[in-house]
């Protein structure tokens, strides 16, 4: 089931019971990412995207439905360490410094981390946070500490990235930087990416499709294909093919 890298939700539905109330947290939901592919993860606020990614990460159960990610069950595949996330909220355990932040997964599959060093300096290099190695959360900026987060995703070389609002909480021109850096990051890992987010011009900076989906019940209700080359840059945002992707969205997103 599922190709070597993907990711496959097949006719998944998952409901909550809570204080006598049921929610349809996804009814049906399929979704194919092919292996290297980038799919963004758009739509109002309950709709099932971050139950979406937690049946990914093997700490839901469907209902009825399959996920598969890798070709394995989700929980194998977290086990197995092929796949990465990060968190809006970046995480980071504050009284590690940036280095052992990032070697935190290492830690939790039970790899050594003087295995890990080059490809940890490397990491810090990519990310743009070289002198910082040592520095502790507290010492870094908001931008810096979700760079910090992406590299620590990165660390097992992940087939597989969750991102999740990963830069819901920066600034409007931060945000920007950080996309035309998670693009140049993405090209080279070429990792198959589920970007949840709630903007639209980060989705069409990114991704090579755009899911968007509706709420209660919590269902995919259009998904459309970003067909621009890469590298993608600022001037995409002023060009009147983005503008185009960017009414469509904004209208799948209002039930149009
Ligand atoms: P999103 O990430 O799109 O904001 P979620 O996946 O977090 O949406 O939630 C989808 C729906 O399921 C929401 O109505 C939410 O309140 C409900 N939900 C999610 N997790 C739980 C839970 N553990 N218990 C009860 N309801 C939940």
């Amino acid at each position: 089931m599922g190709e070597a890298s993907g990711i496959r939700l097949d006719g998944v539905s998952k409901q909550f019971e809570a204080r006598g109330q049921t929610t349809e947290a996804l009814r049906s939901v399929s979704l194919d990412c092919a292996p290297g592919s980038f799919t963004a993860l758009i739509g109002p606020s309950g709709c099932g995207k971050s139950t979406i990614l937690r049946l990914a990460l093997g700490l839901e159960a469907a209902d009825s439905g399959e996920v598969a990610v890798g070709g394995l069950t989700p929980a194998a595949a977290t086990r197995s360490g092929i796949t990465g996330v990060a968190f809006q909220d970046a995480a980071l355990l504050p009284w590690r410094s940036v280095e052992h932040n990032i070697a935190l997964p290492l830690d939790v599959l039970g790899l050594k981390r003087v295995d890990f060093r080059d490809k940890i300096a490397e990491l810090i290099a990519l990310v743009g946070l070289k002198g910082f190695e040592h520095a502790l959360p507290a010492e870094l900026s908001g931008g810096m500490r979700q760079r910090v987060a992406i590299a620590r995703a990165l660390v097992t070389a992940p087939q597989v990235l969750f991102l999740d609002e990963p830069f819901g909480a920066l600034d409007q021109i931060l945000r920007r930087q950080m996309n035309i850096e998670l693009q140049r990051i993405w090209m080279e890992s070429r990792a198959t990416t589920l970007l949840v987010t709630h903007g639209i011009d980060e989705a069409i900076f990114l991704a090579d499709r755009v899911v968007v989906m509706a709420s209660r019940p919590g269902r995919i209700v259009r998904e459309i294909a970003i067909d621009l080359p890469r590298p993608r840059r600022p001037e995409l945002f002023a060009d009147p093919v983005f503008h185009r992707l960017e009414a469509e969205i904004a209208g799948a997103l209002d039930g149009h």
